[in-house]
């Protein structure tokens, strides 16, 4: 760092399944935070941490906003609106094809009296048609008042770089606000329950039809260099369990073999995974849930 150092916060918004998720891992240039099909994977605000030369962006990752109706999808509301707060700049996040417009126009209708400085990313250019993406973005630009706009690609990473100078350039000048090293404000133990659970969605889909929860249980370290992780799979009802641990326990087993994999892979370590599965009604309606995820408690 040095004393030209640049330092702000992206809130990063957007409907559910909008590509949120995937571009704060494109930016900051790793893994930081789950993403999977299944609409609002990403329950709390996140900041994933990204470098550009000397300026830190501080990426506020927020769940989807969509009409809360369980306690859960109202603490995710909140937890979303929170992540804009003292932004240096809002980015919403569009995926053409499946605008989710139900959930996109109150969105525009909120953003539009917000002092902040308004970006616009179109996603997903690498499915979507030309002609009537371009009629979106001239749509939504004179609905919101952007500053700019994009045509992205999270996933590909295609016009990542260009919006990453831009956002960049717009960070005002300042210290860090993280240590080079740092990625993300979450903990190894929350980041691996959420892989875990990442697994789940990614392998059961539609099968399992209520969210599951992970619960972090331990994190042991071994003197050969090796991290022993414990979790807990919590579902609502003894049929769901069925469903995590599959015949003879292949899908359990499925799921920890991929979920391992990956947490190696960002741990930089071996990895011992030890998941169970228990049923648990109600478990949504816990306080000390909320308080792993770091998430208020709402009534
Ligand atoms: P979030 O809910 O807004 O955080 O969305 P996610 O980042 O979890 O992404 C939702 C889904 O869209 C995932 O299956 C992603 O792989 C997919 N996705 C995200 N960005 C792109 C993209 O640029 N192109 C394509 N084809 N899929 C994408
Ligand atoms: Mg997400």
């Amino acid at each position: 760092m040095t004393d030209q150092s640049k330092c702000g916060v992206v809130a990063v918004i957007g409907a559910p399944n909008a590509g949120k998720s995937t571009l704060v891992n494109q930016l900051v240039g790793q893994k930081v935070a789950i993403t999977s099909p299944k609409a609002q994977t990403t329950r709390a605000r996140l900041l994933g941490v990204a470098l550009h030369g000397d300026t830190q962006i501080v990426l506020a990752d927020t769940p989807g906003i969509f009409a809360p109706r369980r306690r859960l999808d109202r603490a995710m509301v909140n937890a979303a609106w929170e992540g804009t707060n003292s932004a240096d700049a809002i980015l919403l996040m569009v995926d053409p094809i499946k605008q989710r417009r139900h959930e996109l126009e109150p969105l525009l209708e909120k953003l539009k009296d917000r002092p902040e400085r308004k970006l616009l990313a179109i996603n997903k250019v690498d499915k979507a048609v030309k002609e009537p993406m371009l009629a979106l973005a001239q749509e939504l630009d004179e609905k919101g008042d952007f500053a700019e706009i994009f045509f992205v690609s999270a996933l590909t990473g295609d016009g990542v770089p260009e919006l990453k100078d831009h956002l960049a350039a717009l960070m005002p000048d300042g210290p860090w606000l993280y240590p080079e090293d740092q990625v993300s404000d979450a903990s190894e133990r929350l980041l691996a329950a959420e892989v875990t659970r990442e697994q789940l969605y990614l392998q059961l889909r539609d099968e399992l039809p209520y969210d599951a929860a992970v619960r972090h249980e331990a994190y042991t370290e071994r003197p050969d260099g090796s991290v022993e992780i414990r979790q807990q799979i919590v579902v609502e009802r003894d049929g769901q369990k069925a469903i995590v641990l599959g015949k003879g326990g292949s899908q359990i087993k499925a799921i920890g073999e991929a979920a391992r994999k990956e947490l190696s892979d960002i741990l930089g370590r071996k990895v011992h995974l030890f998941l169970h599965v228990k049923a648990e009604e109600g478990w949504e309606e816990k306080r000390e849930f909320y308080e792993d995820l770091g998430l208020d408690w709402v009534q």
